[in-house]
């Protein structure tokens, strides 16, 4: 490391670019690197689903979004809380709102204008960001760049890498980083599919007429673990955020047993009595659907999955029951193209509290690109940019410390 030359960021995403601000506002020289045309492309596809920063819940629920992870990310939420990041986008003129389900977005629901001002903030902080700039790892003690103009070697005091995890690797984050780490004995987890759809193998009738059909308010739940919230049924199976909320348990059995078992409830608010109650009602001449309707407000949608369940129950405590456990069973998890997120990357045991590679000293990571995952309402976001800013404040640190 030469410590006249500048920090380098590699990867312009949330966790790169918060860390590039945190160094630049120290009064460092920072040089951003992003291999694509042009900045931050999953930041602004988060933004199509209307940019779900963070969440308003209690922190003891908040890191335990984290599971196995919980230890290792904490301490980066309480150096950069939800509030602080809230308050970071504030500055940049985005107010926020907390949604019904407690997920905290900005009012313009959308990425654009928050990066806008971001970009101009960094411009006036003296940070120089260069797109198409690809790292392909280190020639000594430089770092080597494929560029349109052909290969540039730059010296660099510090690194922070924020390449990002695996999904959607049309965006730019393609894992390709995997491999020039491990040639400098850093050990990574192998990535897997996070926040994806699940395989369920549907009737043709059913994905005929219910394929992009919501279910809202509903639980599903697998094991001992439950969640309420909504699911798309899709021709290939089931997606959205109940879906994700449970989907590492739903991948680790699918990997394990070859499939996993998932149970729906479409009435989470009532007991089986309760619902077996007013189905006792008698049905006259209506059709089943028409009754369950007028009994139970149930959409065509529910009736349709209970039918796909084999017969109907005519016992009303029986029929109560399986509507409040409708096995499903998932036999494989959408890939990585379309996952929301990854798991997998470098492994935690990787880098010490500040972030930095036992390994490869002066070099720091941050963002997706560290081997935890998170369901979606904003766990990754707030964790992209807190372990940013966790990065920043070790490259800081260490250069102070070399003097
Ligand atoms: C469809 C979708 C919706 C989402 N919605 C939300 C949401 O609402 N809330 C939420 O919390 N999270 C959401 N996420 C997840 C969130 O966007 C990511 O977790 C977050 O962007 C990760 O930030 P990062 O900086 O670690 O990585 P990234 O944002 O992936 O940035 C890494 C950058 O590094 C660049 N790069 C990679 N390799 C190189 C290289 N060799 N040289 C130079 N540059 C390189 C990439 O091109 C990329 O720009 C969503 C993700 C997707 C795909």
């Amino acid at each position: 490391m030469s410590s006249e030359a500048p920090i380098h960021v590699i990867g312009a995403g949330a966790a790169g670019l918060m860390a590039a601000e945190r160094l630049a506002q120290a009064g460092r020289c920072v040089v951003v690197h992003e291999r694509m045309p042009s900045v931050a492309r999953k930041f602004l596809m988060a933004g199509r689903g209307g940019l779900n920063l963070t969440h308003s819940e209690p922190p003891d629920r908040f890191q335990r979004r984290y599971a196995e992870a919980q230890g290792v990310v904490t301490p980066w939420l309480a150096r950069f809380t939800p509030a602080d990041l809230i308050t970071w986008a504030e500055g940049l003129g985005q107010e926020t709102f907390v949604g019904s389900s407690g997920r905290v977005f900005p009012k313009a629901l959308k990425a654009s204008p928050l990066l806008r001002a971001w970009l101009a903030r960094l411009n006036g902080l003296g940070v120089e960001v260069r797109t198409r700039s690809r790292w392909t790892g280190w020639r000594d003690q430089a770092l080597a760049f494929d560029t349109p103009d052909g290969e540039r070697i730059e010296p660099a005091s510090a690194v922070v890498l924020a390449l990002g995890g695996a999904s959607w690797p049309r965006l730019g984050s393609d894992g390709g980083w995997m491999n020039l780490l491990q040639a400098e004995g850093v050990a990574v987890a192998p990535f897997r599919p996070a926040n994806a759809g699940v395989d369920i193998a549907w009737s043709p009738p059913l994905i005929d007429r219910f394929a992009g059909s919501p279910l809202k308010g509903v639980a599903l739940s697998i094991g001992d673990q439950r969640v309420r919230g909504e699911a798309l049924l899709s021709a290939y199976g089931l997606e959205g955020g109940a879906v994700y909320a449970l989907f590492a348990p739903i991948r680790d059995a699918v990997e394990r047993d070859g499939r996993a078992v998932l149970h729906l409830d479409l009435r989470p608010d009532a007991s089986v009595q309760d619902l077996a109650r007013r189905l006792s009602r008698p049905r006259g001449k209506d059709s089943l659907s028409n009754w369950l309707r007028k009994a139970l407000g149930l959409v065509p949608v529910a009736v349709a999955l209970l039918r796909e369940a084999g017969d109907i129950p005519t016992e009303p405590e029986a029929l109560a029951a399986r509507l409040k456990t409708l096995p499903l069973t998932v036999t494989g998890v959408q890939g990585l193209e379309r996952a929301i997120s990854s798991a997998g990357g470098v492994r935690l045991d990787q880098v010490d509290a500040r972030l930095m590679l036992t390994a490869r000293p002066g070099v720091f990571i941050a963002g997706e690109m560290l081997d935890w995952e998170a369901p979606t309402g904003g766990y990754l976001l707030q964790a992209s940019f807190a372990s940013g800013v966790v990065a920043a404040e070790g490259v800081l640190a260490w250069l102070d410390a070399r003097g």
